[in-house]
């Protein structure tokens, strides 16, 4: 042991070791990751991790004397012309380059990644022998990557039970979980995955799934996944379902540099008020 301090890393160091975990050739096309704005040479001592970089993450990243914040959702996705600090956006870019605070979004690209997002929220539900939903082709084809997991239950449940584990193994929010199907459908084996999971309606059903549990579905796409035959649904809330990843993205920071990674468990789901209707008997 010695008392002399090690020297924290700077951003190009934790951004080279990020996109080294999740390239940035993994992302789809349209996505938009990687460093978002931060000086290379700023040291990092320490880290939040977030999955939307909004003014209420930001401050929390301001308090807690952050000087990297590692989102999942990219904070500038489209074209911009203009960060003028009389935008939404462009506030934010001007508070965190005053704060002197790195952003740097990791996001289809640590979706698909092994592990990966969906494999934080499996481990949530504990399932096991897990396996990528859709394999990923391309630059991330391999090694066990692609988008969602499918996994088996720990003990197979019905689709009442599962409902009510998922909601008390996921991050707590205001929507819950919601769930589409036979009540008392036995489910053995489960595909996840975190976020948007429309896409992959049919992959879930063509993977052998007795339930799917994803976030934002929707009317039309659930109702005629279920008149198919496809597998019973869950729906739970957007940040809830990439909640999980932070912890686990965190603690790989912390095994790689000396720094403080912290979690935001700030509930940016946008839904924050849910009431139950009082005439219409529900299975909770
Ligand atoms: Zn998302």
């Amino acid at each position: 042991m010695t008392d002399t301090a090690v020297a924290p890393p700077t951003v190009r160091d934790v951004v080279a070791a990020l996109d080294a975990r999740y390239p940035r050739a993994w992302a789809e096309s349209w996505d938009r990751v990687g460093l978002v704005l931060g000086e290379f040479d700023t040291p990092v001592v320490r880290v939040l991790c977030v999955v939307d970089c909004v003014p209420e993450t930001v401050e929390e990243a301001v308090a807690a004397g952050a000087n990297l914040i590692v989102a999942h959702h990219p904070l500038l996705l489209k074209g911009v012309s203009s960060v003028a600090p009389d935008t939404y956006k462009g506030r934010i870019v001007h508070r965190l380059i005053k704060a002197e605070i790195a952003l740097y979004v990791a996001h289809t690209n640590a979706d698909v990644a092994n592990p990966g997002v969906s494999d934080a929220l499996a481990a949530r539900l504990e399932l096991v022998r897990l396996r990528p939903l859709v394999p990923a082709t391309g630059a991330a084809e391999g090694e066990g990557r692609g988008a969602g997991r499918v996994g088996e239950l720990a003990a197979p449940m019905t689709l009442a039970e599962l409902t009510g584990f998922a909601a008390g193994r996921l991050p707590p929010t205001a929507a819950g979980v919601r769930a589409a199907g036979d009540p008392e459908r036995l489910i053995h084996t489960l595909a996840v995955c975190g976020g948007a999971g429309d896409s992959f309606l049919g992959a879930a059903a063509a993977a052998g799934a007795d339930a799917y549990l994803c976030a934002d579905l929707r009317h039309h796409p659930a109702s005629e996944h279920l008149a198919a035959g496809g597998t019973a649904l869950l729906d739970v809330a957007h940040w809830a379902s990439e909640r999980p990843w932070l912890d686990e993205v965190a603690g790989w920071l912390r095994a790689q540099f000396p720094v403080t990674a912290l979690v935001s468990d700030l509930d940016t789901d946008p839904w924050t008020v849910h009431a139950v209707s009082p005439d219409k008997e529900y299975l909770t």
